[in-house]
């Protein structure tokens, strides 16, 4: 970008059909697979007038000419995602992860001195990234793209600098778990992550009640965010020195435990010789109190450190055991290094267990889920029901319209399960193919039947068109629902097997259906009970 250009003329005010209030912002970066899918999707439903993007770096130490074997990795898993997730999108794999700043201050100040323009730039960014492989971050890619739309060249602006400092600030304190995209309502509604146009429309045009949903998003990937105990002067230390570090020294291990259980940290860094004053109770009490779910690394941190003590320190469950010398670099190398590492074995975690066409939880993340809540009923004496889900005539539909049009039946109807169901204990889980199983613990048979009625009926009002059904001309559902009270004697798979019966009765019952049934004590067991 030449600066001896004169930068355009500035201020022509945007003209927008609604007031500033009734904008959507959409929170979003150039380099994120889903934030991509959206704008095409936004794009596609000409809703660009409704919204207002605001662009935020989340992956600041991206670099196209330094790129680590885990971001590569990284890239790939994502382009492998959006191919399944969004397959109405056309996506090239990129070459590299890329660094946006210099694009989205670009577009700022376009938005600023030439903004019936910034649209068309907008698309041009991003298809130029995800379709035809070229890299945003080098400033002669960025000017040809402008020349695209007629302008020489352009210079950044301070106001465009500012802007996006605040649209940074504001995702980041934001109720948006750092992730991206995230859509806000005037309202201040959130809807985070790629959503299907459907619900995309009713968000912005807010014809429905929209709970705090999530489809597929991207995780800040660049600050991270540490915790720590008695390390005052270290946490002073790294906050100069470590770029990209962020340090919370707390000297109690109750105010951390409960930081730790509300802010989103990377890693939990112990005094080692503190700790060991304390009979370890510093580690111990994180390992207890912390919710099963929360396994960041806990590291513990010394001037120097005995051949036992780290023996000690790895037994008591420590991830690591780093030296805190007076020269700070080695230290935050080996942070920065196990922090990336921990992050990409969260991803590579989380798609272990999601389904990559419906966004659910799969069946062997279900059936462990069902198990742990199999043996809680038993031992509280509590109910528990389950539903197996199928969609009516899907073969049928997919020979008419297309197995791609079929996939994004699978995905609406996910949601759509999702959206109907009351309780935050409640699961739902992609079976397998076009069925679906629902878990519904502290349910009794009345309960069960109002979920089940629930949702056939939400998928019907859904309307989506199936022409060839013998049933209805849209998508319907059967349902088989079993209802329990379960004894250790028991087994949690038979109460998937009667559900499942249930099912069948429903399908032969002639589809778009519930029918339910109730698994029964044996009668040994009966017969103690009543004693
Ligand atoms: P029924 O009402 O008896 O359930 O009839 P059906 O046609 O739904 O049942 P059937 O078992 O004969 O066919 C299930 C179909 O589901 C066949 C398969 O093409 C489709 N299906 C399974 N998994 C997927 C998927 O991931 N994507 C798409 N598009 N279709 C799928
Ligand atoms: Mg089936
Ligand atoms: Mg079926």
């Amino acid at each position: 970008m030449s600066k001896q250009h004169k930068p355009p003329k500035i201020n022509v005010a945007k003209e927008r059909p609604d007031t500033e209030q009734m904008l959507v912002k959409v929170f979003a970066d150039l380099n994120c697979p889903f934030c991509f899918a959206l704008h095409e999707r936004i794009d596609r439903e000409q809703l660009n007038d409704r919204v207002q993007w605001c662009f935020v770096e989340h992956a600041p130490a991206f670099n196209s000419r330094a790129m680590t074997d885990e971001q590569a990795e990284l890239l790939h898993n994502e382009y492998q995602l959006i191919c399944q997730r969004a397959p109405d999108i056309s996506v090239r794999e990129p070459q590299n992860c890329v660094n946006t700043k210099l694009a989205i201050l670009t577009l700022l100040t376009l938005e600023q001195s030439a903004p019936e323009k910034s649209d068309s730039y907008l698309k041009k960014l991003y298809r130029a990234y995800w379709q035809e492989g070229l890299d945003i971050s080098d400033p002669q890619v960025l000017h040809d793209l402008l020349s695209q739309i007629h302008l020489d060249s352009i210079q950044i602006s301070t106001p465009a600098r500012q802007i996006q400092q605040e649209w940074q600030e504001t995702w980041e304190k934001g109720d948006f778990d750092l992730r991206i995209p995230a859509m806000l309502a005037s309202d201040n509604e959130v809807m985070l992550g790629l959503q299907h146009p459907e619900n995309i429309r009713s968000f912005i045009f807010q014809t429905s009640q929209h709970n705090y949903m999530q489809g597929d998003t991207c995780l800040h990937r660049g600050d991270f965010n540490l915790a720590g105990l008695g390390i005052s002067e270290l946490a002073q230390k790294l906050h100069t020195e470590a770029n990209g570090l962020h340090i919370r020294n707390f000297e109690q291990i109750n105010p951390l435990i409960s930081y730790c259980q509300n802010n989103p940290v990377d890693a939990v860094l112990l005094d080692y010789a503190l700790d060991q004053k304390h009979r370890y109770q510093g580690i111990r009490a994180l390992k207890e109190e912390l919710d099963t779910g929360w396994d960041q690394p806990i590291i513990y941190i010394s001037p120097d450190k005995k051949p036992h003590e780290e023996v000690q320190a790895f037994s008591l469950g420590a991830s690591d055991f780093a030296q805190s010398l007076d020269n700070c670099a080695p230290l935050i190398a080996r942070l920065k290094r196990s922090l990336t590492q921990a992050r990409t074995v969260d991803l590579l975690r989380r798609y272990a267990v999601v389904d990559g066409l419906t966004g659910l939880i799969n069946k062997r993340e279900f059936e462990q889920n069902l198990e742990k809540e199999w043996r809680h009923a038993c031992r509280y004496n509590l109910n528990l029901s389950a539903i197996m889900i199928d969609i009516d005539h899907f073969k049928d539909y997919n020979d008419n319209y297309g197995h791609c049009a079929g996939d994004d039946v699978l995905h609406q109807v996910a949601r759509c399960l999702e959206q109907n169901l009351n309780r935050p204990k409640d699961i739902v889980a992609r079976f397998g193919g076009e069925e679906f199983i629902v878990l519904l613990p502290d349910t009794q048979a009345s309960g069960l039947k109002v979920v089940c009625e629930q949702l056939r009926r939400a998928i019907e009002q859904l309307n989506i068109s199936h022409k060839v059904s013998p049933v209805l001309p849209k998508v319907t559902i059967s349902l088989g629902g079993c209802s329990a009270l379960p004894h250790p004697d028991q087994t949690a798979k038979q109460l998937v097997e009667l559900a499942d019966q249930s099912l069948y009765q429903a399908k032969e019952q002639g589809r778009n259906r519930f029918i339910l049934n109730h698994l029964s004590r044996p009668d040994y067991i009966a017969k103690t009970d009543y004693s």
